[in-house]
């Protein structure tokens, strides 16, 4: 028996949906390859199909953070260009170079690694230099990034790595207008005068995350970043939701009534009580909670403050009281024909008025990429 198939909720997944995205991305960057950003489990979407979706749509590069997501890829027989961009000392630098993976190089200890490791193997790495335009975050400020370039350079010389890209990462890239946007892009450009002064044959200088590579083709360069766009979510929601860019969300969260039940007026809902009903009514238990990724601070405290949105046989309802470890309790009212095992949509495409992950987003305090990496190992993803 497959878990999807007894298991009381599910993250469909619409793999024409990233397909379709990526095409919808190309077309905003038509001088630049796009990476496919798959990292965290593609944003709680399933890494392998959805790299395989993106390859399939044009994505040319794939991009995760982590060593194992890298190998996790190579491992599934998928061969595109792969860069992996965050690392410790402990990383198994040797197997990555093995496996054809790009790696960054974001501060001196790692070249240095890379160049023992590339050795060992006896192969050449291939390095992308990451630079601190500006995040304040993983890379290197511009003095450290001069002197990394002529170290790596130099290695390059002796055949131990190919510096192949120079890159950055934006800290209000969801802020177009912000003055750092500018200031950043100015800097990153230097960083690539200067590698190009060095004499580095620049493969892909590569900036743009989703954000700017709807909003700022002047920063696309050779390769653009996207990952939440890809998944049909906007990274700039105060300017669009996913429509206004073409884009399609490609994962629906639902699961099925575990009980109904009626209770009378009054009777307090879940943990603490933080709701009560006003008249006699039917409730529903959702089997998802804080442990499946459905956020706490999506609780609705009263009837007044509603939580987190869902859809219940065509109606747009809230979650009732405190979300708990596995479950949430939804007012169904008072005349709601549902029985336990009718289906509840916590969020998806949004097009029949049903809520988004943005709602999510908006009822617990935080960003859509955090309601749809959340979703737990334990929800199956299903794969239209
Ligand atoms: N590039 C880097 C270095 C990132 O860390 C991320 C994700 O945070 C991305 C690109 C993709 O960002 P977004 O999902 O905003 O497109």
């Amino acid at each position: 028996l497959a878990r999807a198939d007894f298991f009381p909720a599910r993250a469909v997944v619409d793999l024409d949906a990233i397909r379709s995205n990526v095409h919808a991305l190309r077309a905003h960057a038509p001088t630049a390859q796009v990476m496919a950003v798959v990292k965290a489990d593609a944003y709680g979407h399933g890494l392998v199909p959805v790299a395989r979706a993106a390859v399939d749509a044009g994505a040319t590069w794939l991009g995760v953070a982590q060593a194992d997501e890298a190998l996790a890829l190579r491992a599934a027989g998928l061969t595109p260009r792969l860069l992996t961009w965050l690392y410790s000392p402990s990383a198994p630098l040797r197997e990555l170079i093995d496996a054809d993976v790009d790696v960054s190089v974001a501060a001196p200890w790692a070249l240095v690694a890379v160049i023992a490791a590339a050795r060992a193997a006896g192969r050449t790495a291939r390095i992308h230099l990451k630079v601190d335009t500006g995040l304040g975050r993983n890379g290197m400020l511009p003095p450290v990034y001069a002197d990394v370039l002529d170290a790596a350079l130099a290695a390059q010389a002796e055949g131990a790595v190919a510096v192949v890209g120079v890159w950055s990462h934006f800290a209000f890239a969801d802020e177009p207008a912000h003055p750092t946007v500018v200031a950043q892009a100015g800097v990153f450009a230097d960083a690539v005068a200067l590698a190009d002064a060095r004499g580095a044959a620049l493969e892909v200088r590569h900036l743009a995350n989703s954000a700017a590579t709807l909003t700022n083709p002047a920063v696309h360069y050779d390769l653009v970043r996207p990952g939440l766009a890809m998944y049909g979510l906007s990274p700039v929601p105060q300017l669009g939701g996913p429509a206004a860019f073409g884009l399609l969300p490609a994962m629906t969260l639902e699961a099925d009534l575990a009980t109904v039940k009626e209770v009378p007026a009054g009777q307090g809902v879940s943990y603490a009580h933080a709701y009560s009903t006003t008249q006699t009514t039917r409730l529903g238990v959702v089997p998802l909670g804080y442990a499946d990724g459905i956020p706490r601070h999506a609780s609705g405290s009263l009837p007044e403050h509603p939580g987190g949105p869902v859809q219940v046989g065509g109606r747009r309802l809230a979650v009732a009281g405190r979300v708990c470890m596995d479950q949430f309790v939804v007012d169904l009212g008072p005349d709601a024909p549902e029985q336990a095992g009718a289906r509840v949509e916590l969020f998806g495409a949004g097009t029949d008025g049903g809520p988004t992950a943005q709602d999510w987003a908006d009822a617990a305090g935080t960003i859509s990429y955090e309601i749809v990496t959340r979703v737990g190992a334990r929800i199956p993803r299903v794969y239209l």
